[in-house]
């Protein structure tokens, strides 16, 4: 959300970055769009420009503000939303000083002296000299959108699988132990598979990373399918008949184990392939249904169709937040002993005994000192469906 009427226009903005993004956007299920916006139109801009922008397409902005082919007017308000955090920008006064001119005032805020003229046609109109003290509109930029992470983990190679660019492999720490406890399982069941490649994660710092819409904050990450002999090293596209099928399921049945993962997001044909697979090798019926939208087509399931996963497949650890898990874990459990072992110890005994079990029971995490507090068992659709508003959209 944002404050005051913020109003967009276009830095110097690497277009084919973002068209690159707005074409992976497109493909992207329809899951938590966040990020709202008003942008006031500046002269001389663009749809185009305002699409790239915010990362989201123009017939997008067109629909929701009702617009009209033809000219943007200028000093329109376009209310935006999007599910890339975007940089807003504002308007506000500048207060002429001496030795001002138009263009020094346009060339500080980074405006074309004519925008800066048109933003401000009317006082103009009426005085057309500058003078000391007249109050100008300008445009300023806001702070740049950071979204990125502090304290991610780089994956390294491990057992079961390669690292295809280490720099592209930084996750949080439940994504990146995750990720090697399943490879590694996954090469103790399969020891003649070849290691499975990972591809992107996250960039160092967290953040926009081109051409994904999501990866930003190292709790995503694309796995390749696991393809027939033949096909390994010729080709990526994975099609029903070039997957290896018990390998790939297993390998998904063992991300999903993990009760980590909120979403798992697979193209529909090689959805159907797999779960065609898994009820052949006798998953139980209520299993599949949690773990598969297909065969709806509703916004059911951990694994959910997504357009441009027949290459891979996108795993999206769940958000690490424990600090409450953890204080009422504690505070159940004094109470518990409290009252089990009653009046014979002190209550300050009482307290440190509970501190150590629980920092023994659930490891701190690394970077936060909050214990991961990772859950066993069968992933609950619940849970994902909830986080699924909260999230962003992937690819
Ligand atoms: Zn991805």
């Amino acid at each position: 959300m944002d404050p005051g009427a913020p109003v967009g226009y276009d830095g110097p903005m690497r277009s084919l970055a973002a068209l690159l993004v707005l074409c992976f956007s497109l493909a992207e299920p329809a899951v938590g769009y966040g990020y709202k916006y008003v942008h006031e139109v500046l002269p001389g801009e663009r749809l185009r420009d305002i699409a790239n922008r915010y990362h989201t397409s123009e017939k997008a902005i067109r629909r929701r503000n009702r617009l009209r082919r033809g000219k943007l007017r200028a000093g329109r308000k376009l209310r935006i939303i999007t599910s890339v955090p975007s940089r807003t920008r504002r308007r506000i006064r500048y207060t002429v000083r001496k030795g001002d001119s138009l263009s020094k005032i346009a060339k500080k805020h980074k405006l074309k002296t004519w925008v800066l003229r048109r933003l401000n046609h009317r006082l103009l109109r009426r005085r057309r000299t500058l003078r000391k003290g007249m109050r100008l509109w300008v445009v300023v930029e806001g702070p740049k959108p950071s979204g990125g992470v502090k304290g991610l983990f780089q994956l390294s190679d491990g057992p079961g699988y390669r690292v295809r660019d280490p720099r592209r492999g930084w996750g949080t720490f439940l994504a990146i132990s995750r990720i090697h406890e399943v490879l590694g399982a996954y090469s103790r069941r399969f020891p003649k598979a070849p290691p499975v490649q990972i591809w992107d994660l996250s960039r160092k710092g967290g953040g926009y990373f081109p051409p994904h819409s999501s990866h930003r904050r190292g709790d995503d990450v694309d796995v390749p399918y696991v393809l027939k002999r033949q096909y390994q090293g010729k080709t990526k596209l994975a099609t029903p008949s070039r997957m290896h099928l018990p390998r790939t399921w297993w390998l998904i049945k063992r991300f999903l184990k993990t009760g980590d993962v909120t979403f798992i997001f697979i193209n529909r044909s090689l959805q159907r392939a797999l779960y065609h697979y898994a009820k052949g090798i006798g998953e139980p019926k209520r299993y599949l249904k949690k773990a598969f939208q297909y065969p709806s087509r509703r916004a059911i399931g951990i694994i959910r169709h997504s357009p441009g996963h027949d290459t891979h497949f996108h795993v999206r650890f769940r958000v690490v937040k424990t600090k409450v898990k953890t204080k009422t874990k504690a505070k159940v459990k004094t109470k518990a002993k409290v009252k089990t072992k009653t009046k014979v110890k002190t209550k300050t005994k009482v307290k440190t005994k509970t501190k150590v079990k629980t920092k023994a029971k659930t490891p701190p995490h690394p970077r936060s000192g909050r214990p991961d507090g990772r859950r066993r068992g069968a992933p609950r659709a619940g849970r994902a469906a909830r986080s699924a508003a909260a999230l962003d959209s992937t690819a």
